[in-house]
């Protein structure tokens, strides 16, 4: 892992390109059920970042997957992006693999894990919260 700034990363097609100015104020990795179901995938490995850190090219669709969520996505390929807040979002999580590299941030931690596959096998030793944990 650098430190070089800015990190960029975008959609599957290219329509929606960001670039993150900050580096995370932390990383994990969500198995709740909205992420699940939103991506269609086991888990979504997030990275948290300063709202105003986050830059974006394109126009990214909004769908609203909670009353108090909002997931930002490619309206073209699909690509999930990001997910923020609905009101006075002061952070933005970034879907860690749609970076460019994304070797560039590694998750610190895993929450929701009470909704965890049980098929669903990760073998690591990092901190494990059934809930939100650290993402109040
Ligand atoms: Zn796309
Ligand atoms: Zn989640």
């Amino acid at each position: 892992m650098s430190n070089d700034l800015p990190l960029e990363g975008g959609c599957l097609c290219g329509a929606i390109r960001y670039r993150l100015n900050a580096r995370p104020l932390d990383a994990g990795y969500c198995h709740c059920r909205l992420c699940q179901r939103s991506a269609g995938a086991p888990v979504l490995a997030w990275a948290t970042i300063p709202i105003d850190d986050f830059v974006c090219t394109g126009e990214p669709g909004r769908y609203r997957s909670s009353s108090w969520g909002l997931r930002l996505f490619c309206r073209d390929c699909g690509t999930q992006i990001g997910y923020r807040e609905v009101e006075n979002a002061k952070t933005m999580d970034i879907n860690i693999v749609t970076l460019d590299d994304p070797e560039q941030i590694v998750p610190e931690y895993h929450i929701w894990t009470h909704s965890q596959l049980d098929w669903f096998d990760v073998r690591d030793d990092l901190p494990r919260h059934e809930d939100s944990g650290p993402d109040q």
